[in-house]
């Protein structure tokens, strides 16, 4: 099943449904999917993300692979939906991230990683924009990460039926391809991230887990377009403006 949380584009009234080829339906109606707004697939009370999950990725900004889960937060006021704009800090360098993230189903504590995929709502493609000027000096990198916008999701959320691991991982700037991976490369694999976080805190129903970006992290400048493609999923695209506009 792919689900959405949209709205008419001619109302405000969120609305949830599910989506099959270019039909949205809920109980109550189905419309054209050119007729809707969709909006961020769940509403997370935070997003738990993981650093350096690929070794590639590790690398190439000169760092060593981690041997624990390194992990961050973002809040719930980072997320936007597709389409939505990213917009900038001031910053020099801000990066895309392209990721797959794991929507919890409900609220859980302490979930052992044979048991994490019944955890498990659905997954959808995030953009983990990323302040590298911020990340440089401030280590708990709370305006490199947590900044408004920093946090697209969507188009939808596709349940684990749906979908065969390992996901692959496209990110495309203007329509280029920037990165390229596979979830079979991660360091540490979605049951041990959902037995190591849910070991820390408690995850709530529609919370995210950002599994981490593969190798070919880049800038973002105002005017770019960004795309994080993950098959199964669809595309996830959010145009970027400057922090004046
Ligand atoms: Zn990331």
């Amino acid at each position: 099943m792919k689900r959405v949380r949209f709205r008419l584009k001619t109302e405000w009234q969120v609305r949830q449904g599910t989506v099959e080829g270019e039909v949205v339906r809920t109980d109550s109606g189905e419309w054209a999917i050119g007729d809707v707004v969709l909006l961020p697939p769940c509403t997370p009370t935070k997003i738990v993300c993981v650093g350096r999950n690929y070794a590639a990725h590790a690398a190439e900004l000169g760092n060593e692979v981690p041997t624990n889960p390194l992990l961050f937060l973002k809040p719930p006021s980072a997320v936007v939906g597709p389409d939505e704009a990213i917009v900038l800090p001031q910053s020099t360098t801000v990066h895309y991230e392209g990721e797959l993230a794991v929507v919890i189903g409900r609220r859980c504590r302490n979930v052992r990683a044979e048991e994490a995929n019944e955890a498990i709502l659905g997954y959808t493609c995030l953009n983990d924009v990323s302040d590298r000027d911020a990340q440089k000096w401030e280590k708990s990198w709370v305006r490199a990460k947590a900044f408004d916008t920093s946090a697209p999701m969507g188009p939808v959320l596709v349940t684990p039926d749906e979908v065969e691991e390992p996901f692959h991982v496209v990110t495309r700037v203007n329509g280029e391809v920037r990165q390229d991976g596979r979830t079979d490369a991660l360091i540490f694999p979605i049951p041990v991230l959902i037995e190591t976080i849910s070991a820390i805190m408690t995850l709530e129903a529609g919370d995210v887990i950002a599994t981490g970006t593969p190798a070919g992290v880049g800038p973002l400048v105002a005017g770019d377009i960004v795309e994080v493609e993950i098959d199964g999923i669809g595309v996830l695209r959010n145009p970027v403006r400057g922090p004046t506009e």
